[in-house]
């Protein structure tokens, strides 16, 4: 037994996992860091898929009924058990994506601050009083627990997205079904066995509340296709994306898309040079270029752009790429062979549109099994071909730009509209940038990279992103049903539009 296998089977058994579940299945699991298989997870049946979907319908009936804040309880001692058990969830998540570990520990961090935020919440899911026309009416609007809530998540945040989505849904009173990616597996059976636990905390919830699909797409697409999920929120492709965003809308159900980001920023004349450098390394570079919302294209004003690049090229050289598990390294691997081929087509294609490359290649860390690769700069004469893509690996493309409008329109000029910065000190560039006629994406950040969400803000993005918001500001509207109520507390009446219609 490797020592990896070996460490799975100790992080697994310490959260609570049954052996079972993640021996003698068909899905082969196989870890980025080596690229040793690790496990062999047991599926789900498409009769037991809709079982489950049944089971959650019928948790749905009774969870809606219990108080919101006695949900957020639930949700309370979920956030402390994840605290609890941050160490080896944030370990798997490093052994099963290939995160440097501080990014593995950040994303327990990421579940642990939505469950805080939500708990808040669950006291405050309110909604409006409005002025009638009518004398003696009021109208109201209140909103009610939505349905059970299908989540489909992407490898790259494989158990974040899933905090960001069940911590709401719970305390709005939904039930959860969770498919994830078949690519993480394991880290999801953890996420699941320490929900178990704060169940038990809590003193037990009705059965089905929260359940898992292990699977594949085709379990995501008859999740997808069942009317009795009126809510599907999807993380990963905008190909995928558009596939369920077409399934839910064909049934009238909601969906919450989170898709395929392309992400700018802008470095005018008056931007700090040594604060660009460091967000700009960790914005292309952290988790090896595989963030939604990893920093993909920059755009140069032509004033700095012979200053900053040379020393960004420096950058480049001499980062540590390297074992997240056993070494300070801050470049992991990329999730697997195919990741690392679609980098090197996206790098030719670069070449033949002109670009000049810088680094890229693959570095040997952990042996043939694994896809280790250098991250690459590429310089490019213009904004086209693989530049107007999301190759999910470290790419970063740069662009010279004469005047802010131009350097907007060509930050703007993508299909995708996640996340975008600007690096200025100079208040109008900074304002023209936040106007309405600045950057389209969801999210416009001032001297930080695009990466990096915090939990308080409404995170998704506009065009082939998807147009979703989850996490933060009023994004629990997502997940519940708004109803608007005319009450009217005289003896007579009055119709609204003074008609007319006395029987
Ligand atoms: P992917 O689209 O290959 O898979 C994502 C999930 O969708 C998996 O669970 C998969 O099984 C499922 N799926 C695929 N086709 C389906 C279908 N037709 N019906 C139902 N389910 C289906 O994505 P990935 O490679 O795991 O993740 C990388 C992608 O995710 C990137 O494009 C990245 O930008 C995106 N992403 C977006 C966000 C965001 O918040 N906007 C966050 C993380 C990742």
């Amino acid at each position: 037994m490797t020592t990896i296998t070996a460490e799975i089977r100790t992080l697994l058994g310490q959260v609570g996992v049954p052996e079972s579940a993640w021996t003698g299945g068909s899905l082969k699991v196989r870890s980025p860091v080596t690229g040793e298989t690790i496990a062999s997870v047991v599926t789900v049946s498409p009769e037991q898929t809709d079982a489950v979907i049944a089971a959650s319908s019928s948790a749905f009936a009774q969870w809606r009924t219990v108080p919101a804040p006695q949900r957020g309880e639930l949700v309370r001692l979920l956030g402390n058990i994840l605290r609890e058990y941050k160490e080896p969830l944030g370990r798997l998540v490093s052994i099963e994506v290939g995160k440097v570990l501080s990014e593995g520990l950040g994303e327990v961090q990421e579940m642990i601050d939505i469950c805080d935020f939500a708990v808040g919440l669950s006291r405050q899911l309110y909604g409006l009083t409005i002025q009638s026309e009518r004398p003696d009416h009021r109208l109201m609007e209140q909103w009610h627990p939505m349905g059970p809530v299908g989540i489909i998540s992407a490898f790259n945040f494989p158990v974040a997205v899933w905090a960001w989505n069940a911590a709401l849904a719970l305390v709005c009173g939904d039930s959860i079904i969770w498919k994830p990616s078949e690519k993480t597996p394991l880290t999801a059976l953890a996420t699941h066995a320490l929900f178990l636990r704060a169940v038990k905390a809590y003193g037990g919830v009705p059965e089905g509340l929260a359940s898992l699909l292990i699977g594949d797409a085709a379990t995501g697409r008859q999740m997808v296709d069942d009317a009795r999920v009126p809510v599907i929120s999807a993380t990963g492709s905008t190909r995928m994306g558009r596939a369920v965003g077409e399934a839910v809308a064909k049934r009238f159900g909601r969906s919450i898309l989170e898709l395929g980001g392309n992400n700018a920023s802008i470095v005018t004349p008056s931007a700090d040079l040594d604060m660009t450098l460091r967000a700009v390394a960790f914005g292309a570079m952290g988790t090896a270029g595989q963030r939604c919302t990893t920093l993909r294209r920059l755009i140069v004003h032509k004033d700095v752009y012979d200053t900053l690049v040379p020393r960004l090229k420096q950058v480049y050289t001499n980062i540590s790429v390297g074992c997240p598990l056993t070494s300070d390294a801050l470049v992991g691997p990329l999730i697997d062979g195919n990741a690392f081929s679609a980098m090197e087509r996206s790098l030719e294609a670069a070449r033949k549109a002109g670009g000049t490359v810088h680094g890229g290649g693959r570095v040997d860390v952990n042996g043939a099994a694994s896809f280790y690769a250098r991250p690459a700069l590429v310089e490019m004469p213009q904004q086209a071909g693989p530049v107007l893509e999301e190759t999910f690996a470290p790419i970063l493309y740069v662009l010279k730009y004469d005047t802010l409008e131009e350097a907007i329109a060509l930050q703007n000029g993508v299909v995708q509209g996640l996340s975008s910065s600007i690096f200025s000190n100079d208040v109008r560039e900074v304002e023209r940038y936040l106007s309405a006629a600045g950057s389209d994406c969801g999210i416009a950040n001032v001297n930080i990279g695009p990466s990096g969400a915090e939990i308080g803000g409404a995170f998704g993005g506009e065009k082939e992103t998807g147009g979703g918001r989850e996490s933060g500001s009023d994004a629990w509207k997502g997940y519940m049903r708004r109803q608007t109520n005319t009450v009217n507390y005289g003896r007579t009446l009055p119709l609204a539009q003074g008609v007319k219609f006395d029987v």
